[in-house]
């Protein structure tokens, strides 16, 4: 059983069947699963991404850190969704920002983050990295090595990570367990290189499966071989 991790939900999960913007029943669904694993004493930190609004490298006509700002933003939006679907269902959570708004949200510091941790909060770190060029899935890396998580679980849109992708090609095998090293040399698109290499030089384990089966959450949590592992 782990005692800490950190959980990944990519912004298209919150979109539900809508694909874009926040969709209460998807966002309500994800944190019914949440409040189990609170519930069994797990501290969980959560990183939420942002491409449910806004991708930054989408080619919006505009500069690229100002389309970049624009995704941090989209992030801050969904992680307080987050929020206040955890909170309805009686789970105290703090978002944590990357970039100062503090009218909204705290700033990010490790210490804060894990004093919360202990007391049994929620954590959702929001704003990415607070740096354009970067995404919420390196934050996810960044984050899990500085609170010292066991793990980070990444909840996709698909059910773990694949030879190919099999939306496109009927050949795609999934992988059960795979290397950092093997995702970097196959160029693999399960998380991007950065993230990947910062998980690779600091041991962090990932688990890659998908949100469509909410329940995913809580078997992983307690150990069940579902998606994809990479150490
Ligand atoms: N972003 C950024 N720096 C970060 C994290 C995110 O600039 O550290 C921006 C970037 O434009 C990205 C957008 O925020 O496209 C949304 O994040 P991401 O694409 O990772 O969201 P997801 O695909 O997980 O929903």
């Amino acid at each position: 059983m782990y005692k800490r991790i950190l959980l990944k939900i990519s912004g298209e999960a919150l979109a539900g069947e809508n694909k874009v913007g926040i969709n209460s029943k998807a966002v309500g669904e994800i944190c019914d699963r949440i409040k189990v694993v609170s519930e069994k004493k797990i501290e969980l930190a959560i990183v939420v991404g942002g491409g449910n609004f806004w991708r930054g490298r989408d080619g919006h006509e505009m500069d690229r850190v100002t389309s970049d700002y624009i995704g941090m933003l989209a992030t801050v939006m969904n992680a307080l969704a987050v929020k206040d679907a955890l909170e309805s269902r009686g789970v105290c959570a703090v978002v944590e920002t990357a970039i100062d708004m503090n009218t909204i949200a705290e700033s990010y510091t490790k210490r804060n983050s894990e004093k919360y941790l202990k007391e049994g909060k929620v954590v959702i770190f929001a704003a990415g990295t607070g740096h354009p060029y970067f995404s919420t899935d390196t934050c996810a890396a960044l984050r899990a090595v500085e609170i010292n998580a066991e793990a980070i679980l990444v909840a996709k849109t698909i059910d773990g990570i694949y030879s190919a992708d099999p939306k496109i090609d009927s050949s795609a095998v999934k992988y059960d367990n795979i290397s950092y090293e093997d995702i970097l040399k196959k160029n693999l698109k399960a998380m991007d290189s950065t993230s990947t290499a910062i998980c690779m030089e600091n041991n962090m384990p990932l688990v890659v499966f998908s949100i469509f089966e909410p329940d995913n959450i809580i078997k992983v949590v307690n150990g069940e071989n579902i998606g994809t592992i990479v150490k």
